[in-house]
């Protein structure tokens, strides 16, 4: 019995540490409307990097051709070819071809990573079967490629640092275009990289093509990131830059967010000291796909070591990640009077027989808190970049205009990733939180749009864009 209290009081402990009132999170959206600026004002002025695209112009409906993208996310490995007839919203025709990432190859050399990359390529090209395949056209690509990217170019850029677990030996500091290009050219393939793009941009793209309304994208799938439309002067940091549309799309990298007003827990703190890239990502570590279910077996094990929750204390539950999310917002979204899918998880997974159900009961309540939380620092991240630009319906943090005379304009955001997209507690959360923050007179402005696969048609059509 005195046991049983313990495990209370460990999901009381983590109540409080997740606590996410309104008040909070209107402190991460200052916090992050601050960082942003400070990431624009200089180089290394913030923990967020807020890189250049060189992207000044989003695709408009007009482009014209055949076009192809690679898309390199976190788990996931994609080819597409995107028919253009120069109309919006008609995407003629798109094929898709995934695959999960070898994972040896998140560690391998980078020869062998892109050489797996180019010839998935090769093959899909091979299956043409028109006869295209042979045909003696140039053929241009985009390449998605979801890790923070110095970008010299449109078309080039060297890689900072590995995220999500990849840690290819030799590749940071290199252009990871030239390495693609040179691993297409090595596969004997005549395909020319037209465009290196961050996965949220190929988001935005989409987004954009359908909906000029859209002013930011954000991914939340195994990691997390966001990138926006800024103003040029805005971008204090490169004075002179120039483009004729007098903006450029800023890849936040808000994966790196920090902020002392995010509720961190002891969990939190052991997850990123464990994990192989310290005192990085730490919003993304709080609100990613890679990390909710190892945050969640971290209070299980806690729970079943203080008490006799499972009677006894298995030891899978030490295993790093051995819990992934989506098992664990199968626990979440366990609808049966008696929990059963939950018992089964924590069988498999954990190989715990016999859960009692007020134990499975609890393991829900710590998936909820943990997911809760993340969703609703990800809606606060949303709200910063709309206080940023002006669009959260205060007038904006530069602009001097009162909430009073300032009129909120339709405003779109495109999401995209799988925990968003196929976690639905995740999103109510968010939109809940949305609604917390801005108001409902403001939050009804405010349009989140999923796109599926806007990353990678997102990229061709910027390959389209700027093959020229
Ligand atoms: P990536 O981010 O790897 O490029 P996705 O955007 O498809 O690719 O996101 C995949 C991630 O989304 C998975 O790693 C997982 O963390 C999360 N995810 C996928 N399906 C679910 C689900 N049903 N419930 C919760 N999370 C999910």
């Amino acid at each position: 019995r005195r046991k049983w209290r313990k495990v209370v009081n460990v999901l009381r402990e983590l109540e409080e540490g997740c606590d996410t009132p309104v008040g909070r999170l209107k402190q991460v959206v200052d916090a992050m409307a601050v960082e942003m600026h400070a990431g624009l004002a200089s180089e290394g002025g913030s923990k967020l990097k807020m890189l250049l695209t060189f992207v000044d112009n989003l695709p408009n409906g007009t482009e014209r051709g055949t076009y192809y993208a690679l898309h390199l996310g976190g788990t996931n490995f994609r080819v597409l070819r995107v028919h253009l007839n120069g109309q919006r919203s008609s995407v003629l025709e798109n094929d898709v071809e995934r695959q999960p990432i070898p994972e040896h190859l998140m560690t391998s050399t980078s020869e062998e990573l892109f050489d797996f990359i180019a010839s998935s390529l090769k093959e899909f090209i091979a299956k043409e079967g028109d006869g295209s395949n042979i045909s003696t056209n140039r053929r241009e690509l985009g390449f998605t490629f979801s890790f923070p990217v110095k970008q010299m170019s449109v078309s080039s850029g060297i890689l900072i640092k590995w995220t999500k677990g990849f840690s290819v030996v030799n590749m940071v500091g290199r252009d990871v275009a030239a390495c693609l290009q040179e691993a297409l050219s090595r596969k004997g393939l005549d395909v020319h990289v037209a465009a290196l793009v961050n996965d949220t941009v190929g988001t935005l793209a989409l987004g954009h093509y359908h909906d000029p309304d859209t002013v930011a994208a954000i991914i939340i799938g195994t990691g997390t990131n966001a990138c926006y439309l800024e103003r040029i002067d805005a971008i204090i940091k490169c004075q002179g830059l120039l483009t004729a549309s007098g903006r450029m799309v800023v890849n936040m990298e808000w994966g790196n967010f920090w902020s002392s007003h995010l509720p961190r827990t002891s969990y939190d703190i052991d997850l990123d000291a464990e994990s192989p890239n310290p005192n990085d990502q730490g919003f993304e570590k709080m609100i990613s796909g890679m990390y909710l279910g190892d945050i969640v077996r971290r209070v299980i094990l806690r729970m079943s070591m203080e008490s006799d929750m499972f009677e006894l204390i298995s030891p899978k539950l030490k295993i790093p990640f051995i819990l992934r999310t989506p098992l664990m917002a199968a626990m979440h979204e366990d609808n049966s009077p008696d929990l059963r899918e939950v018992a089964r998880i924590l069988k498999e997974v954990f190989e715990i027989p016999e859960v009692p159900m007020k134990a499975r009961k609890i393991v829900v309540k710590v998936c909820d808190v943990v997911t809760r939380r993340a969703a609703r620092l990800a809606a606060a991240g949303i709200v910063g970049i709309l206080k940023k630009i002006g669009r959260d319906g205060s007038g904006g943090i530069t602009g001097g205009r009162g909430r009073s005379n300032t009129k909120m304009r339709r405003t779109v955001v495109a999401i995209e990733g799988g925990l968003y997209s196929s976690y639905s507690l995740f999103s109510e959360y968010l939109h809940e939180a949305l609604n917390e923050i801005l108001g409902e007179d403001i939050a009804k402005h405010v349009i989140i749009k999923v796109t599926e696969d806007g990353s990678g048609i997102g990229t061709a059509l910027l390959a389209a864009s700027y093959s020229s």
